[in-house]
């Protein structure tokens, strides 16, 4: 049986995983998330791991209270976090949102774990120690996010990567697709919530809206595969149903 640890348990991602987990019949050995006590409690009732991390120290107190009448260790902090990425597994999957990802990333790493990657701003922000570490410690890496995921695929078969002319990311082009300048200065939060193909957190679907997610997803095509950005470029394709290509 497979043990994996979830950190950003909470999340879109992290929830869709623990459904993934269980239909699989994976042990979970930790859950971390931020603040969100009420869910953290039920999936540690259900899945009973051996420790829950909280980051937010006043929602860690909250959660030992919630949690007494069980064996479940609670922890607390950035610590505590990075506790639960060290803590024995055989995958980390890291899906917790933004920089605060990177540490954890590191620590799984350290310690020999194959960290699953969806949190895209550990390779934005730290891809080459992130590189460095992998190679020095013989982990694996496997990316999560959607569109290196697809490219990953592709590369399962290439034994020479000089046969790699160039990475294609494809976009949607989010919610304010064809529009110009004013109408989206004119967009509101809850317009720029409203992506047309995908169900995500919010970050990452803001960020879908001004494109930014694209950016950040060219920087960690090229931390993940070591290509220059010449060889990585973006098609918009509103269908998303290819997520991304590979051009031999
Ligand atoms: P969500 O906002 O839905 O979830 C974020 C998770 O991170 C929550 O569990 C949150 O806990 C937790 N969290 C926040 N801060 C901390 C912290 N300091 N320490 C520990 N946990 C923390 O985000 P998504 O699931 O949408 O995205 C997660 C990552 O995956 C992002 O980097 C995103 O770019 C990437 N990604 C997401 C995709 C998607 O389909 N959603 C697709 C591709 C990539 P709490 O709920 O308690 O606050």
């Amino acid at each position: 049986m497979k043990k994996l640890t979830i950190l950003g348990s909470t999340g879109s991602i992290g929830t869709q995983a623990l459904c993934t987990a269980e239909k699989n019949g994976w042990h979970i050995t930790a859950l971390a998330a931020g603040r969100n006590t009420e869910l953290l409690e039920k999936q540690a009732r259900k899945y009973k791991p051996d420790i829950v991390a909280m980051f937010d120290e006043t929602a860690a107190d909250e959660l030992k209270i919630k949690l007494a009448d069980t064996d479940i260790k609670v922890l607390s902090g950035e610590e505590g976090v990075t506790f639960a990425a060290e803590y024995d597994c055989d995958i980390v999957l890291n899906s917790i949102v933004g920089i605060a990802g990177l540490k954890p990333t590191l620590a799984a790493i350290d310690a020999g774990h194959t960290v699953a990657l969806a949190n895209k701003e550990t390779l934005v922000t730290g891809g080459e120690i992130v590189n460095r570490r992998l190679k020095e410690k013989g982990v694996t890496l496997l990316p999560v996010d959607s569109e290196h995921s697809a490219i990953f695929q592709c590369l399962q078969g290439c034994a020479d990567r000089r046969e790699i002319r160039r990475l294609i990311l494809t976009c949607s082009g989010g919610p304010f697709r064809g529009m110009g300048r004013d109408e989206v200065g004119r967009m509101t939060k809850a317009d720029a919530l409203r992506h047309p193909n995908w169900t995500m957190g919010p970050k990452i679907t803001v960020d879908c809206s001004t494109l930014m997610n694209k950016g950040l997803e060219v920087i960690e095509a090229m931390r993940l595969y070591r290509l220059p950005l010449a060889q990585v470029s973006v098609m918009v394709h509103p269908q998303s149903i290819v997520h991304s290509m590979v051009e031999f």
